[in-house]
């Protein structure tokens, strides 16, 4: 019988794909790297065992415990399947911009969860990193993973995203294209790589406004990625290269991906193939990129691919005339 003892044996070696029609032009190969075949649908379930892990065995997490985290919800997603399997409760503090779909997921996973304003700056006391860090202080067993300084972090893409990337390309791979949140996806995977070869580059893929590109942390509406602040999990020695992209630009590639490519993905999946496309532009065919498509699009079917969203924000031409819906009725 071929099973697995538990679904946390299901986290990680998902596959990579071929990009061949976004890549129209290009000659090198752009290879995605498919994290929503995570069994919690997004590269979060990698680093949330080692997180827990961790914390067992320094002390930091007892049974009856409970595991707070400011998290935009994939996070969130790996630690209650984590949870769940040692009998720990979730809370998990997110921001106003996260879609109502992904909260629910993580309600479905038997997490609790606390909603918080975007519009307010880290220091406030109502932002998502404040509120969390009361919520440790008041919840008697409290563990806050703090997934931007854990260094598990990045050290579980050391230990599995790079080694399969490396694997999977039989060493051929030239560029390693990943957007930057908590920076750990980048700075882990793109160490191990470049321990195998010095040449590989490294591309960070931030939204326009985020401090990663120059900016201060503006508001951007790709969730996951970017930042107001620098954590600790993003280690700028590791990047040769961060390339910015605009909301617009990503949610086009984002759905270029559903529509040419079947695949269905998030906005920062939109984000990376963006700048793995700039960065391929002029290269030759020779080239491998690996780019790192973080997680799937049902969380965000009413923004990204719902066109009234997307003409609400001017990403779209306002409507003309009748729609198909609009004709049936
Ligand atoms: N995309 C999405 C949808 C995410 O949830 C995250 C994690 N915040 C990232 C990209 C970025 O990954 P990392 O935190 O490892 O930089």
């Amino acid at each position: 019988m071929k099973y697995a003892e538990t679904v946390l044996d299901l986290v990680g070696n998902t596959p990579l794909v071929k990009l061949n029609s976004v890549t129209d032009g290009i000659q090198a190969t752009i290879l995605a790297k498919i994290e929503y075949l995570n069994p919690g649908g997004s590269s979060k379930d990698r680093i949330a065992a080692r997180i827990i892990d961790a914390a067992e065995r320094e002390g930091k997490l007892a049974p009856g415990g409970t595991i707070v985290e400011p998290t935009s919800g994939n996070t969130g997603i790996g630690l209650a399947l984590v949870a769940q399997q040692r009998g720990y409760r979730c809370v998990f503090v997110l921001p106003d911009k996260v879609g109502e779909d992904k909260r629910n997921v993580l309600l479905a996973y038997g997490a609790e969860i606390v909603v918080t304003p975007t519009s307010v700056a880290p220091e406030s006391p109502d932002s998502y990193y404040s509120v969390s860090d009361r919520l440790v202080t008041e919840i008697p067993g409290a563990f806050k993973p703090d997934q931007y300084s854990n260094p598990n972090g990045p050290l579980s893409h050391y230990e599995t995203t790079g080694p399969e990337i490396w694997r999977d390309t039989d060493g051929k791979v030239t560029h390693y294209v990943a957007g930057v949140g908590t920076g750990g996806t980048i700075s882990g995977a793109g160490k191990y790589l470049k321990e195998q070869n010095p040449d590989i580059k490294v591309i960070g893929a931030d939204p326009e406004g985020s401090v990663y590109s120059g900016g201060t942390g503006r508001p951007y509406l790709v969730e996951g990625v970017g930042e107001d602040f620098w954590p600790t999990a993003y280690d700028p020695s590791v990047v040769d290269e961060i390339i910015a992209s605009s909301d617009a630009e990503s949610f086009e590639i984002t759905r270029r991906l559903a529509r040419e490519e079947g695949l269905l993905v998030g906005g920062s999946s939109g984000l990376a193939v963006s700048a793995a496309l700039k960065a391929a532009k002029d290269l030759p065919a020779d080239v491998v990129v690996v780019v790192l498509l973080p997680d799937g699009g049902r969380g965000y079917l009413g923004k990204v691919f719902n066109d009234k969203w997307m003409r609400s924000y001017g990403f779209l031409p306002a409507e003309s005339g009748a729609t198909v819906a609009d004709v049936v009725g």
